[in-house]
Protein backbone atom coordinates (compact mmCIF):
# COMPACT_ATOMS: atom_id res chain seq x y z
CA UNK A 1 0.00 0.00 0.00
CA UNK A 2 1.45 3.77 -0.70
CA UNK A 3 2.06 5.89 1.64
CA UNK A 4 -0.83 8.00 2.62
CA UNK A 5 -0.04 10.20 5.65
CA UNK A 6 3.06 12.39 6.12
CA UNK A 7 4.82 14.48 8.81
CA UNK A 8 7.13 16.32 8.18
CA UNK A 9 9.14 17.61 10.92
CA UNK A 10 10.85 20.59 10.79
CA UNK A 11 12.70 22.80 13.47
CA UNK A 12 11.82 26.32 11.68
CA UNK A 13 7.99 26.85 9.87
CA UNK A 14 9.15 28.68 6.70
CA UNK A 15 6.02 30.95 5.09
CA UNK A 16 3.52 29.55 7.80
CA UNK A 17 0.00 28.11 6.34
CA UNK A 18 -1.72 29.08 9.32
CA UNK A 19 -2.45 32.20 11.90
CA UNK A 20 -2.10 32.91 15.91
CA UNK A 21 -4.63 31.93 18.37
CA UNK A 22 -5.91 35.18 18.79
CA UNK A 23 -6.86 36.04 15.36
CA UNK A 24 -9.26 33.33 15.95
CA UNK A 25 -10.68 34.62 19.35
CA UNK A 26 -11.72 37.85 17.22
CA UNK A 27 -14.16 36.89 15.02
CA UNK A 28 -16.64 34.91 17.42
CA UNK A 29 -16.97 38.06 19.61
CA UNK A 30 -17.34 40.23 15.47
CA UNK A 31 -20.73 38.07 15.24
CA UNK A 32 -22.19 38.90 18.71
CA UNK A 33 -24.47 42.41 19.11
CA UNK A 34 -23.02 44.84 20.44
CA UNK A 35 -19.52 43.41 21.38
CA UNK A 36 -15.91 44.78 20.99
CA UNK A 37 -12.43 42.91 21.90
CA UNK A 38 -9.13 43.73 23.55
CA UNK A 39 -6.52 42.63 23.27
CA UNK A 40 -3.90 42.16 25.88
CA UNK A 41 -0.61 42.50 25.10
CA UNK A 42 1.66 44.63 22.94
CA UNK A 43 0.34 47.11 20.17
CA UNK A 44 1.25 44.97 17.11
CA UNK A 45 -0.37 42.04 18.03
CA UNK A 46 -3.69 43.70 17.26
CA UNK A 47 -2.80 46.00 14.53
CA UNK A 48 -1.59 42.66 12.83
CA UNK A 49 -4.98 40.91 13.38
CA UNK A 50 -6.93 44.11 12.57
CA UNK A 51 -5.26 44.37 9.73
CA UNK A 52 -5.41 40.74 8.05
CA UNK A 53 -9.64 41.24 8.84
CA UNK A 54 -9.77 44.55 7.49
CA UNK A 55 -8.89 43.22 3.83
CA UNK A 56 -10.29 40.27 4.07
CA UNK A 57 -13.70 41.91 5.17
CA UNK A 58 -12.94 45.34 3.43
CA UNK A 59 -14.61 46.49 6.43
CA UNK A 60 -13.20 48.57 9.74
CA UNK A 61 -12.15 46.24 12.01
CA UNK A 62 -11.81 48.02 15.32
CA UNK A 63 -10.11 45.77 18.07
CA UNK A 64 -8.83 47.51 21.12
CA UNK A 65 -5.16 47.12 23.03
CA UNK A 66 -3.94 47.13 26.76
CA UNK A 67 -0.79 48.06 24.59
CA UNK A 68 2.00 46.60 27.08
CA UNK A 69 5.74 48.38 27.23
CA UNK A 70 8.48 47.31 29.03
CA UNK A 71 7.38 48.79 32.34
CA UNK A 72 3.99 46.60 32.01
CA UNK A 73 5.87 43.30 31.16
CA UNK A 74 8.43 43.72 33.86
CA UNK A 75 5.93 44.75 36.85
CA UNK A 76 2.98 43.48 35.05
CA UNK A 77 0.03 44.76 32.75
CA UNK A 78 -3.05 44.87 35.10
CA UNK A 79 -3.33 48.48 35.05
CA UNK A 80 -3.18 48.61 31.15
CA UNK A 81 -5.54 46.66 30.75
CA UNK A 82 -7.97 48.12 33.56
CA UNK A 83 -7.32 51.52 32.08
CA UNK A 84 -7.79 50.63 28.44
CA UNK A 85 -11.49 48.31 29.45
CA UNK A 86 -12.22 51.78 30.95
CA UNK A 87 -11.50 53.31 27.54
CA UNK A 88 -13.70 50.75 25.32
CA UNK A 89 -16.41 51.53 27.50
CA UNK A 90 -15.84 55.52 27.79
CA UNK A 91 -15.86 55.16 23.76
CA UNK A 92 -17.65 52.09 22.29
CA UNK A 93 -20.30 51.35 25.26
CA UNK A 94 -20.59 47.74 24.27
CA UNK A 95 -23.00 45.21 25.32
CA UNK A 96 -19.87 42.49 25.43
CA UNK A 97 -16.30 43.12 25.80
CA UNK A 98 -13.88 40.22 24.93
CA UNK A 99 -10.68 40.02 26.35
CA UNK A 100 -8.39 38.38 24.47
CA UNK A 101 -4.32 37.42 25.51
CA UNK A 102 -1.07 37.09 23.48
CA UNK A 103 2.15 35.57 23.83
CA UNK A 104 3.14 38.16 25.36
CA UNK A 105 0.33 38.72 28.39
CA UNK A 106 0.57 34.72 28.60
CA UNK A 107 4.11 34.21 29.02
CA UNK A 108 4.43 36.68 31.80
CA UNK A 109 1.72 35.10 33.29
CA UNK A 110 -1.53 37.49 33.30
CA UNK A 111 -4.35 35.97 34.88
CA UNK A 112 -7.30 37.35 32.87
CA UNK A 113 -9.73 35.77 34.71
CA UNK A 114 -8.85 37.50 37.86
CA UNK A 115 -8.18 40.58 36.25
CA UNK A 116 -11.81 40.87 35.02
CA UNK A 117 -13.63 39.43 37.78
CA UNK A 118 -11.71 42.52 40.01
CA UNK A 119 -12.17 45.15 37.24
CA UNK A 120 -16.37 44.18 37.29
CA UNK A 121 -15.92 44.34 41.17
CA UNK A 122 -14.64 47.96 40.97
CA UNK A 123 -17.09 49.35 38.65
CA UNK A 124 -20.57 47.93 40.35
CA UNK A 125 -22.47 49.56 38.08
CA UNK A 126 -21.10 48.36 34.99
CA UNK A 127 -23.86 47.18 32.21
CA UNK A 128 -21.24 45.32 29.62
CA UNK A 129 -20.46 41.89 29.89
CA UNK A 130 -16.92 40.82 30.20
CA UNK A 131 -15.45 37.87 28.44
CA UNK A 132 -12.02 36.63 29.27
CA UNK A 133 -10.19 33.87 27.18
CA UNK A 134 -6.57 33.10 27.44
CA UNK A 135 -5.83 32.53 23.91
CA UNK A 136 -1.61 32.83 24.13
CA UNK A 137 -0.26 33.21 20.26
CA UNK A 138 1.79 30.22 20.71
CA UNK A 139 -1.06 27.95 22.14
CA UNK A 140 -2.14 27.07 18.57
CA UNK A 141 -3.53 28.36 15.50
CA UNK A 142 -6.43 30.88 14.97
CA UNK A 143 -8.48 27.45 14.35
CA UNK A 144 -8.48 26.50 18.06
CA UNK A 145 -8.58 29.82 18.97
CA UNK A 146 -12.08 30.11 17.23
CA UNK A 147 -13.54 27.30 18.85
CA UNK A 148 -11.74 28.10 22.34
CA UNK A 149 -13.45 31.42 22.19
CA UNK A 150 -16.57 30.16 21.46
CA UNK A 151 -16.93 27.85 23.94
CA UNK A 152 -15.64 30.16 26.70
CA UNK A 153 -18.46 32.64 25.56
CA UNK A 154 -20.82 29.94 26.39
CA UNK A 155 -19.01 29.26 29.50
CA UNK A 156 -19.38 32.35 30.55
CA UNK A 157 -23.09 33.63 28.84
CA UNK A 158 -24.94 30.58 29.10
CA UNK A 159 -27.36 29.87 32.43
CA UNK A 160 -29.86 27.24 32.79
CA UNK A 161 -33.01 28.40 30.78
CA UNK A 162 -36.23 26.78 30.17
CA UNK A 163 -36.63 24.60 27.11
CA UNK A 164 -37.77 26.05 23.58
CA UNK A 165 -37.87 25.11 20.16
CA UNK A 166 -35.26 26.89 18.39
CA UNK A 167 -31.83 25.03 17.20
CA UNK A 168 -28.16 26.27 18.41
CA UNK A 169 -26.33 26.66 14.69
CA UNK A 170 -22.37 26.67 15.78
CA UNK A 171 -20.41 27.83 12.47
CA UNK A 172 -17.16 27.92 11.70
CA UNK A 173 -15.10 30.58 10.18
CA UNK A 174 -17.08 30.57 6.93
CA UNK A 175 -17.71 33.37 4.85
CA UNK A 176 -20.61 36.17 6.15
CA UNK A 177 -22.74 34.86 2.16
CA UNK A 178 -22.15 31.79 3.91
CA UNK A 179 -24.29 31.91 7.04
CA UNK A 180 -26.66 34.37 5.15
CA UNK A 181 -27.38 30.86 2.83
CA UNK A 182 -27.65 28.85 6.20
CA UNK A 183 -30.14 31.35 7.26
CA UNK A 184 -32.11 31.31 3.81
CA UNK A 185 -31.94 27.55 4.23
CA UNK A 186 -33.57 27.34 8.02
CA UNK A 187 -36.30 30.11 6.86
CA UNK A 188 -37.39 28.81 4.13
CA UNK A 189 -37.88 24.75 6.15
CA UNK A 190 -39.00 27.50 8.81
CA UNK A 191 -36.99 26.35 11.61
CA UNK A 192 -36.34 28.60 14.86
CA UNK A 193 -33.07 29.20 15.06
CA UNK A 194 -29.87 30.22 17.06
CA UNK A 195 -26.80 30.70 14.76
CA UNK A 196 -23.92 31.47 16.92
CA UNK A 197 -22.03 33.63 16.03
CA UNK A 198 -23.57 35.32 13.36
CA UNK A 199 -20.46 37.68 11.34
CA UNK A 200 -22.99 37.94 8.34
CA UNK A 201 -24.26 41.59 8.73
CA UNK A 202 -21.29 43.05 11.28
CA UNK A 203 -18.67 41.82 8.63
CA UNK A 204 -20.53 42.40 5.33
CA UNK A 205 -22.54 45.60 6.36
CA UNK A 206 -24.88 47.76 3.86
CA UNK A 207 -23.24 50.81 3.22
CA UNK A 208 -25.24 53.72 5.36
CA UNK A 209 -24.73 57.04 7.04
CA UNK A 210 -23.74 57.99 9.86
CA UNK A 211 -21.25 55.49 10.25
CA UNK A 212 -21.62 52.90 13.70
CA UNK A 213 -18.12 52.38 15.55
CA UNK A 214 -19.94 49.20 16.70
CA UNK A 215 -22.19 47.92 13.68
CA UNK A 216 -25.74 46.49 13.83
CA UNK A 217 -26.73 42.82 13.65
CA UNK A 218 -24.83 39.59 15.77
CA UNK A 219 -26.23 36.76 17.83
CA UNK A 220 -27.90 38.58 20.63
CA UNK A 221 -26.83 37.90 24.19
CA UNK A 222 -29.95 36.80 25.36
CA UNK A 223 -30.14 34.19 22.59
CA UNK A 224 -27.19 33.28 23.57
CA UNK A 225 -27.69 32.79 27.45
CA UNK A 226 -31.02 30.83 26.13
CA UNK A 227 -28.78 28.17 24.13
CA UNK A 228 -28.98 25.97 27.20
CA UNK A 229 -32.76 25.19 26.59
CA UNK A 230 -32.37 24.56 22.91
CA UNK A 231 -34.03 21.64 21.17
CA UNK A 232 -30.74 20.90 19.76
CA UNK A 233 -27.83 22.06 18.67
CA UNK A 234 -25.91 21.09 14.74
CA UNK A 235 -22.26 22.29 15.36
CA UNK A 236 -20.25 22.35 11.90
CA UNK A 237 -17.30 21.17 13.70
CA UNK A 238 -16.32 17.99 12.64
CA UNK A 239 -12.56 18.35 12.78
CA UNK A 240 -12.70 19.78 16.17
CA UNK A 241 -11.13 18.16 18.81
CA UNK A 242 -13.55 17.61 22.07
CA UNK A 243 -11.76 19.60 24.44
CA UNK A 244 -12.01 22.85 22.46
CA UNK A 245 -15.75 21.64 21.13
CA UNK A 246 -18.74 24.11 21.99
CA UNK A 247 -21.67 21.94 21.24
CA UNK A 248 -20.20 19.27 23.25
CA UNK A 249 -20.17 21.68 26.17
CA UNK A 250 -23.50 22.89 25.52
CA UNK A 251 -24.41 18.57 25.57
CA UNK A 252 -22.48 18.06 29.08
CA UNK A 253 -23.84 20.65 30.58
CA UNK A 254 -26.87 21.38 29.72
CA UNK A 255 -28.09 18.13 28.10
CA UNK A 256 -28.68 19.71 24.76
CA UNK A 257 -28.43 16.52 21.65
CA UNK A 258 -25.02 17.72 19.76
CA UNK A 259 -25.03 16.72 15.85
CA UNK A 260 -21.56 17.58 15.20
CA UNK A 261 -21.26 17.57 11.38
CA UNK A 262 -18.93 18.90 8.94
CA UNK A 263 -19.91 21.75 6.43
CA UNK A 264 -22.39 21.96 4.00
CA UNK A 265 -20.03 22.13 1.00
CA UNK A 266 -20.03 19.19 -1.33
CA UNK A 267 -23.42 16.77 -1.99
CA UNK A 268 -23.24 14.65 0.80
CA UNK A 269 -22.25 17.01 3.10
CA UNK A 270 -25.10 19.33 2.76
CA UNK A 271 -27.21 16.03 2.34
CA UNK A 272 -26.08 15.29 5.78
CA UNK A 273 -26.75 18.63 6.85
CA UNK A 274 -31.09 18.95 5.26
CA UNK A 275 -31.44 15.48 6.85
CA UNK A 276 -30.25 16.42 10.23
CA UNK A 277 -32.35 19.61 10.50
CA UNK A 278 -35.52 17.29 8.87
CA UNK A 279 -35.07 14.71 11.57
CA UNK A 280 -34.72 17.20 14.46
CA UNK A 281 -37.45 19.46 13.52
CA UNK A 282 -40.06 17.26 11.75
CA UNK A 283 -40.20 18.67 8.65
CA UNK A 284 -39.76 17.68 4.83
CA UNK A 285 -37.20 19.13 2.75
CA UNK A 286 -38.69 21.87 0.89
CA UNK A 287 -39.52 21.48 -3.17
CA UNK A 288 -37.24 24.56 -4.10
CA UNK A 289 -34.68 23.00 -1.47
CA UNK A 290 -34.72 19.76 -3.83
CA UNK A 291 -34.74 21.62 -6.84
CA UNK A 292 -31.36 23.15 -5.75
CA UNK A 293 -29.62 19.53 -5.13
CA UNK A 294 -30.91 18.87 -8.80
CA UNK A 295 -29.27 21.66 -10.32
CA UNK A 296 -26.09 20.59 -8.04
CA UNK A 297 -26.06 16.78 -9.73
CA UNK A 298 -26.77 19.02 -13.03
CA UNK A 299 -23.85 20.73 -12.73
CA UNK A 300 -21.28 17.97 -11.65
CA UNK A 301 -22.64 16.28 -14.63
CA UNK A 302 -21.85 18.94 -16.86
CA UNK A 303 -18.05 20.02 -15.62
CA UNK A 304 -17.13 16.31 -14.55
CA UNK A 305 -15.18 15.57 -17.52
CA UNK A 306 -13.03 18.45 -16.85
CA UNK A 307 -12.33 18.18 -13.47
CA UNK A 308 -11.35 14.56 -13.98
CA UNK A 309 -8.09 16.46 -15.12
CA UNK A 310 -7.97 18.13 -11.63
CA UNK A 311 -4.93 17.25 -9.36
CA UNK A 312 -5.48 19.82 -6.63
CA UNK A 313 -3.42 20.82 -3.60
CA UNK A 314 -5.91 21.83 -0.80
CA UNK A 315 -4.53 23.71 2.49
CA UNK A 316 -6.29 26.07 5.15
CA UNK A 317 -8.25 25.42 8.38
CA UNK A 318 -8.75 21.61 9.15
CA UNK A 319 -12.97 22.10 8.97
CA UNK A 320 -12.27 23.60 5.35
CA UNK A 321 -10.19 21.32 4.12
CA UNK A 322 -12.39 18.37 4.95
CA UNK A 323 -15.71 19.92 3.54
CA UNK A 324 -13.50 21.04 0.06
CA UNK A 325 -11.33 17.75 -0.09
CA UNK A 326 -14.59 15.50 -0.09
CA UNK A 327 -16.63 17.91 -1.87
CA UNK A 328 -13.12 16.99 -4.69
CA UNK A 329 -13.75 13.77 -4.47
CA UNK A 330 -16.95 13.43 -5.32
CA UNK A 331 -16.74 15.57 -8.32
CA UNK A 332 -13.39 13.78 -9.90
CA UNK A 333 -10.55 15.80 -8.58
CA UNK A 334 -7.69 14.10 -7.37
CA UNK A 335 -6.86 16.28 -3.99
CA UNK A 336 -2.88 15.16 -4.74
CA UNK A 337 -2.26 17.38 -1.25
CA UNK A 338 -3.75 18.19 1.44
CA UNK A 339 -2.09 20.35 4.30
CA UNK A 340 -2.99 22.31 7.33
CA UNK A 341 -1.19 24.54 9.40
CA UNK A 342 -3.04 23.08 12.94
CA UNK A 343 -2.49 19.98 14.64
CA UNK A 344 -5.77 18.42 15.01
CA UNK A 345 -5.95 14.60 15.45
CA UNK A 346 -9.05 14.35 13.29
CA UNK A 347 -8.62 15.34 10.00
CA UNK A 348 -6.10 12.46 9.20
CA UNK A 349 -8.49 10.08 10.78
CA UNK A 350 -11.74 11.25 8.75
CA UNK A 351 -9.81 11.44 5.73
CA UNK A 352 -7.31 8.53 5.83
CA UNK A 353 -10.37 5.92 4.97
CA UNK A 354 -11.52 7.42 1.61
CA UNK A 355 -8.17 8.31 0.34
CA UNK A 356 -6.76 4.61 1.25
CA UNK A 357 -9.33 3.50 -1.01
CA UNK A 358 -8.33 5.32 -3.82
CA UNK A 359 -4.58 4.62 -3.27
CA UNK A 360 -3.22 7.45 -5.50
CA UNK A 361 -0.16 8.53 -3.21
CA UNK A 362 -2.22 11.14 -1.65
CA UNK A 363 -0.28 12.71 1.41
CA UNK A 364 -1.48 15.12 4.32
CA UNK A 365 0.07 16.92 5.96
CA UNK A 366 -0.45 18.87 9.34
CA UNK A 367 1.53 21.57 11.17
CA UNK A 368 2.33 22.55 8.06
CA UNK A 369 4.15 25.50 6.15
CA UNK A 370 4.00 26.74 2.66
CA UNK A 371 7.79 25.33 1.50
CA UNK A 372 6.01 22.05 2.22
CA UNK A 373 3.11 22.72 0.17
CA UNK A 374 5.25 24.20 -2.47
CA UNK A 375 7.26 21.24 -2.87
CA UNK A 376 4.89 18.50 -2.44
CA UNK A 377 2.75 20.34 -4.84
CA UNK A 378 5.58 20.29 -7.40
CA UNK A 379 6.25 16.40 -6.86
CA UNK A 380 2.26 15.49 -7.40
CA UNK A 381 1.89 17.29 -10.54
CA UNK A 382 -0.96 19.45 -9.11
CA UNK A 383 -2.76 21.87 -11.78
CA UNK A 384 -5.40 23.36 -9.03
CA UNK A 385 -4.65 24.54 -5.78
CA UNK A 386 -7.73 25.78 -3.08
CA UNK A 387 -6.75 27.66 -0.33
CA UNK A 388 -6.20 31.49 0.72
CA UNK A 389 -4.13 33.97 -0.23
CA UNK A 390 -1.19 33.25 1.35
CA UNK A 391 -0.87 30.36 -1.10
CA UNK A 392 -0.43 32.91 -4.18
CA UNK A 393 3.70 31.88 -4.15
CA UNK A 394 2.25 28.77 -5.74
CA UNK A 395 1.06 30.62 -8.70
CA UNK A 396 3.40 33.16 -8.94
CA UNK A 397 6.72 30.57 -8.12
CA UNK A 398 4.87 27.75 -10.05
CA UNK A 399 2.28 28.44 -12.41
CA UNK A 400 -0.26 26.58 -10.16
CA UNK A 401 -3.62 28.31 -10.29
CA UNK A 402 -5.16 29.42 -7.00
CA UNK A 403 -8.98 29.38 -6.25
CA UNK A 404 -9.09 31.89 -3.08
CA UNK A 405 -11.36 30.07 -0.24
CA UNK A 406 -10.82 30.22 3.62
CA UNK A 407 -9.56 33.21 5.45
CA UNK A 408 -7.72 34.96 4.79
CA UNK A 409 -8.22 36.68 0.84
CA UNK A 410 -6.74 39.83 1.35
CA UNK A 411 -5.12 40.42 -2.34
CA UNK A 412 -8.82 40.54 -3.80
CA UNK A 413 -11.60 41.62 -2.92
CA UNK A 414 -14.78 39.60 -2.19
CA UNK A 415 -13.97 37.30 0.13
CA UNK A 416 -16.62 38.04 2.44
CA UNK A 417 -19.14 37.31 -0.66
CA UNK A 418 -17.79 33.77 -1.39
CA UNK A 419 -20.40 31.25 -0.90
CA UNK A 420 -19.62 27.63 -0.66
CA UNK A 421 -22.34 26.11 1.31
CA UNK A 422 -25.66 24.21 0.33
CA UNK A 423 -26.24 22.84 -2.89
CA UNK A 424 -25.83 26.17 -3.91
CA UNK A 425 -23.00 27.39 -2.45
CA UNK A 426 -21.56 24.11 -3.40
CA UNK A 427 -22.84 24.65 -7.39
CA UNK A 428 -21.02 28.33 -7.25
CA UNK A 429 -18.17 26.92 -6.13
CA UNK A 430 -17.91 23.79 -8.39
CA UNK A 431 -17.88 26.27 -11.14
CA UNK A 432 -14.96 28.42 -9.85
CA UNK A 433 -12.73 25.36 -9.50
CA UNK A 434 -13.97 24.12 -13.06
CA UNK A 435 -13.59 27.28 -14.49
CA UNK A 436 -9.99 27.54 -13.14
CA UNK A 437 -9.00 24.30 -14.50
CA UNK A 438 -9.81 24.98 -18.28
CA UNK A 439 -8.74 28.57 -17.88
CA UNK A 440 -5.22 26.59 -16.89
CA UNK A 441 -5.69 24.51 -20.06
CA UNK A 442 -6.58 26.80 -22.55
CA UNK A 443 -3.57 29.14 -21.56
CA UNK A 444 -1.40 26.49 -21.96
CA UNK A 445 -2.23 23.74 -24.91
CA UNK A 446 -0.70 25.40 -27.29
CA UNK A 447 2.84 26.28 -25.58
CA UNK A 448 2.47 22.19 -24.53
CA UNK A 449 1.30 21.20 -28.30
CA UNK A 450 4.29 23.56 -29.99
CA UNK A 451 6.54 22.53 -27.54
CA UNK A 452 5.57 18.49 -28.06
CA UNK A 453 5.43 19.00 -31.84
CA UNK A 454 9.10 20.23 -32.32
CA UNK A 455 10.43 18.25 -29.20
CA UNK A 456 9.35 15.23 -31.94
CA UNK A 457 10.19 16.49 -35.52
CA UNK A 458 13.27 18.75 -34.75
CA UNK A 459 14.62 16.76 -31.53
CA UNK A 460 15.03 19.61 -29.59
CA UNK A 461 14.73 20.36 -25.84
CA UNK A 462 14.23 16.72 -25.29
S1 LIG B 1 2.00 35.08 17.52
FE1 LIG B 1 1.94 36.10 19.53
S2 LIG B 1 3.17 37.97 19.24
FE2 LIG B 1 2.61 37.23 17.19
S3 LIG B 1 0.72 38.33 16.67
FE3 LIG B 1 0.14 36.36 17.60
S4 LIG B 1 -0.16 36.83 19.76
FE4 LIG B 1 1.00 38.54 18.89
Amino acid sequence: MKKTVTQHHKNVNENPCNMCMPMGGILPFKGIEGSMVIMHGSQGCSTYMRRHMAEHYNEPIDVGSSSLNEKGTVYGGEKNLKTGLQNIIKVYQPKLIGVLTTCLAETIGEDVERITADFKKEHSDLSAKIVPCATPGYGGTQFEGYFLTLKQILKHLTKPSESHDKINIIVPNISPADIREIKRILQVMEIAHTIFPDYSDTLDRPYERPYKKIPDGGTTIADIVKMSGAKATIQFAAMVDDELSPGLFLKEKYGIELHNIPIPTGLESTDIFLHTLSSISGKEIPQTIQQERGRLLDCMIDSHKYNAEGNAVIYGEPEQVYAITKACLENGIIPKVVATGSKTTKLKAALQPMIEQLDMGIEIVQETDFSVIRSLSVKHHVNLAIGHSDGRYLTEQEGIPLVRHGFPIHDRVGGQRLLSVGYTGTTMLLDRLTNTLLENKYNQYRTKMYKEYYEKNFLIGS
